[in-house]
């Protein structure tokens, strides 16, 4: 391989966000019904008044899933939930999907059976047609790339980018427990390799490894929101963790914000696997991903008609830029957070 640029810059300098932005700096947007291209949760384009969103995700054996532990019909319902989850982090409804595969021969017929059985679930739950896509044979191992294409009224759109200051801060379900069921799933994992003939222990653990096997999408959410007149300012999907998903809102919006520790909602079989691993659950919710929540904020004035709905947690709000970013601890320190969750190019 041969490059013509003499410098070599490591990708790790950069991270994956520092990446993205470095490759993407120079695009020119073409057409005037391309409202907004690279940087959000999906890309949104007018289509006779209304507006398309276009969201894709790629998952590769060995990085995003282990088939040690993943059941090939839970990877084909979360490879496609997490399309549908950045369509309705822009306030809209995942209608269309296509779906490519690149797979060794190691995979039997069986196997990508089961893998369609998975992803036709979740077509089905979430009322959206699969309408394309590509296989090819791999080297090693198999690759997932979805594509989701969903739809919003012009005037519902939500981008990550359009926080006010004063805006509260809002987290739907609850969080860290995706890390933690994959915490448990890992270590697992490595009792298998030590000792082939071990069973699993996966009792007790439901909760959480569901919420790492099988995440869902919260369009249930929208609607309630919907219901009770309300549009979020900002909205993002939880899938790299709060703190990473919450300074994409405040760095978009050019704001601070403060974040109250004794806010986080956490469900308590998380607390429980938090414990065991030794790992705080705050660190779990603030730092572990693939939760699949939404996090939005809204005005002031929309307090009253969303502090009691069930399933959604008031965590904080919006500040001055001057402010920071800050996790308010129980005995009420301002730490500043640091975005520690998933960054695919970092060490
Ligand atoms: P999410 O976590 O919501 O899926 P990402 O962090 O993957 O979002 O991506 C952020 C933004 O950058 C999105 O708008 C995405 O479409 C865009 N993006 C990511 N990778 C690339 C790439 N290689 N080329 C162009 N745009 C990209
Ligand atoms: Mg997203």
């Amino acid at each position: 391989m041969s490059s013509e640029n003499k410098n070599r810059t490591e990708l790790s300098e950069l991270g994956e966000f520092g990446l993205i932005k470095h490759l993407t700096k120079n695009i020119k947007i073409k057409h005037k019904n391309t409202i907004k291209g690279v940087g959000d949760d999906a890309a949104v384009i007018k289509v006779n008044g209304k507006l398309m969103l276009v969201t894709t995700d790629l998952l590769i054996e060995g990085v995003h899933f282990d088939m040690i532990y993943t059941p090939l019909k839970h990877l084909g319902y979360k490879a496609a939930v997490i399309n549908f989850s950045d369509i309705v982090a822009m306030n809209g409804f995942p209608k269309q999907i296509t779906f490519s595969i690149s797979v060794s021969n190691r995979y039997s017929l069986e196997a990508l059976e089961e893998l369609y059985e998975g992803l036709m679930l979740a077509c089905k739950k979430y009322k959206v047609d699969l309408v394309g896509g590509d296989t090819t044979t791999s080297l090693g191992g198999l690759y997932i790339t979805a594509t989701a294409i969903g739809e919003v009224d012009k005037d519902d759109v939500v981008y990550r980018d359009t926080a006010k200051k004063g805006d509260i801060i809002c987290v739907t379900g609850d969080l860290g427990a995706a890390y933690m069921g994959l915490m448990v799933l890992e270590r697992e994992k490595q009792v298998f390799k030590a000792n082939p003939d071990m069973q699993p222990e996966l009792k007790g653990y439901d909760y959480i490894l569901e919420r790492q096997l099988k995440p869902e999408a919260r369009i249930d959410i929208l609607k309630i929101l919907k219901g009770v007149n309300v549009k979020p300012t900002a909205m993002i999907d939880l899938s790299d963790g709060l703190a990473s998903d919450i300074m994409h809102i405040c760095t978009g919006s050019a704001l601070g914000c403060n974040i109250y520790e004794d806010k986080l909602p956490v469900n308590q079989d998380t607390l429980k696997a938090a414990m065991e691993f030794n790992i705080s659950s705050v660190t779990a919710s603030m730092n572990g991903g693939e939760d699949y929540e939404l996090l939005f904020t809204i005005s002031r004035d929309d307090y009253e008609k969303v502090k009691d709905i069930m399933g959604i947690s008031i965590i904080g709000h919006m500040t001055d830029e001057s402010e920071g970013i800050n996790l308010i601890t129980k005995t009420g320190s301002h730490i500043p957070i640091k975005a520690q969750g998933w960054d695919a190019l970092r060490k």
